[in-house]
């Protein structure tokens, strides 16, 4: 399996070759390896569709500690679909991981719910911005801790009017985090969103 040689550890080639995935696509490819390697912010402009859920699961599976119950990755995206797709490919890539927890968190469903999961532990939290301010504020998440914030479909979710939120959001994160932005475009506004909040990223094309 192709996807060895980029670095990924057995339990997550396990669940690859059940997905039926042969060959790391472009983004994978450019983004998996410098993820697993280098404590680094990117920029990342790819498209729906080619594969960039993994491209940032992958790698962030890899470096939790899943001994620990602490939320140590946040995922933010713009809308609930996204958000419940991105938590159920990464159950999936997970699936041999035991202790890994990953919960979504979004509107127009039960907030106490939602707090309840996070309650019981999630090292992973995917979460659309509003409703992840919302639970910041009331004090049902910590993301005091989190090492890995990521920033999916960054044009759309300024688009959606969420640059507030995403900025108070990271204010309650460490400052030595790393960020993975990734975009399908690069207007000003995704440039300045990484110029405020990212260091030296590596910046990547597919
Ligand atoms: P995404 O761009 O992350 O939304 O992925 C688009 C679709 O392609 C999803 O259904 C993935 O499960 C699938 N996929 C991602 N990477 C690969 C791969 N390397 N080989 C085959 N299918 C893939």
């Amino acid at each position: 399996n192709k996807f060895q040689a980029l670095g990924l550890g057995e339990d997550i080639i396990k669940a690859v070759n059940d997905m039926g995935f042969e060959t790391p696509s472009e983004v994978q490819e450019k983004a998996i390896p410098i993820l697993l390697n280098d404590d680094t912010d990117i920029v990342a402009l790819a498209q729906t569709g080619t594969g960039k859920t993994a491209a940032f699961g992958f790698p962030l599976i890899e470096k939790i500690d899943h001994k620990s119950r602490i939320t140590q990755g946040l995922i933010l995206s713009p809308t609930r679909e996204l958000c419940l797709q991105i938590t159920n490919e990464l159950k999936n890539y997970s699936k041999y991981i035991s202790g890994l927890h990953t919960v979504a968190i979004y509107g127009g469903a039960s907030i106490s719910e939602q707090a309840k999961q996070i309650k019981r532990g999630a090292q992973i939290v995917v979460a659309t911005p509003g409703r992840m301010q919302d639970m910041i504020n009331r004090k049902m998440v910590d993301i005091s801790n989190v090492e890995y914030c990521v920033l999916d479909e960054a044009d759309e979710m300024l688009n959606m009017g969420f640059f507030e939120d995403i900025n108070a959001i990271l204010s309650h994160t460490p400052e030595d985090k790393n960020t993975w932005l990734f975009s399908a475009t690069m207007p000003k506004e995704v440039a300045s969103i990484a110029k405020r909040f990212m260091t030296a990223p590596i910046e990547i094309t597919v």
